[in-house]
């Protein structure tokens, strides 16, 4: 259901101001975790004014370690909601389990589905049988077949909105916190209809280097961004060292809008 050959023409997934595929360009940034009111207000009105159409958020945060901040759950999913009320983004926001999906469909646009559950297979049914987009994220070591074969988990349920993220597999090398391959955009471009989007945050695990690869990305041809953002970053509660100051995502924003004009 994937195929581009079997649709013919890519898609593209709208939702309130956010448009993403076909041509059309989506940018999702906030922070990795919402952490208080305040905090996700001043972010969703940075963002907004420099170009974003989606916030993100995570409310059910999906951490290596148990002793780590975990989220702040439907207090946060309440926040989203209020920040979507003000600005009018879209709210992209991460479901980890099959119990949760109702809670979190209820406050949010866009369901994400983050690499470590990206072959829950039972999540993956849940999403899809939801009715909202769904912004599915490659597993750290999914191959391409795997990640397609997840999409298809919630395209079969009827859900025909799904955008591919690729965020950065695990090899080898430890310069940065995963690999970003930018050739998964005409790989997928190739193969299917599905948005692609790129996540240069979590890709690098290096603020110094999402700007760079966040302009590579739409070179590449990429439909969207999500960028991790927040007022903060050194006190951030999580993915501090990753996210962009709302100053740096400015002038990330200005670098991509000229390289989308000259494509
Ligand atoms: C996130 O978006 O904050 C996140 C946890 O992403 P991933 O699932 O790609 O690690
Ligand atoms: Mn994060």
């Amino acid at each position: 259901m994937a195929s581009l050959e079997v649709r013919g023409e890519p898609s593209c997934i709208e939702v309130l101001d956010f448009k993403a595929g076909a041509g059309q360009f989506g940018v999702i940034a906030g922070p990795c975790s919402v952490e208080s009111e305040d905090q996700i207000l001043q972010t969703a009105r940075a963002v907004k004014a420099a170009g974003a159409t989606a916030l993100r958020g995570g409310a059910f945060k999906p951490r290596t370690s148990p002793y780590s901040f975990q989220g702040l759950k439907e207090d946060g999913l309440k926040m989203l909601a209020a920040a979507r009320d003000e600005t009018n983004l879209a709210i992209v926001t991460e479901v980890m389990g099959t119990g949760d999906v109702d809670l979190v469909a209820k406050y949010a646009d866009v369901l994400q589905i983050g690499a470590r559950n990206m072959q829950n297979y039972r999540l993956l049914e849940a999403v899809g049988a939801v009715g909202k987009p769904v912004l599915l994220k490659r597993g750290a070591s999914a191959t391409m077949d795997e990640f397609l074969l997840a999409a298809e988990y919630i395209l079969n349920e009827g859900n025909p909105d799904v955008m591919l993220c690729e965020r950065g597999i695990r090899t080898f090398e430890e310069h940065t916190r995963f690999t970003l391959p930018l050739a998964s955009v005409p790989y997928l471009h190739r193969k299917t209809h599905l948005p692609v989007i790129i996540d240069p945050s979590h890709g690098t695990g290096h603020t110094y280097m999402v700007p760079d690869m966040a302009v590579a990305a739409v070179a590449a041809g990429a439909d969207g961004l999500i960028l991790e953002v927040h007022p903060d970053p050194s006190s951030a509660m999580s993915d501090g060292y990753q996210s962009l100051n709302f100053e740096g995502f400015e002038r990330t924003m200005q670098r991509v809008n000229v390289v989308r004009q000259a494509l």
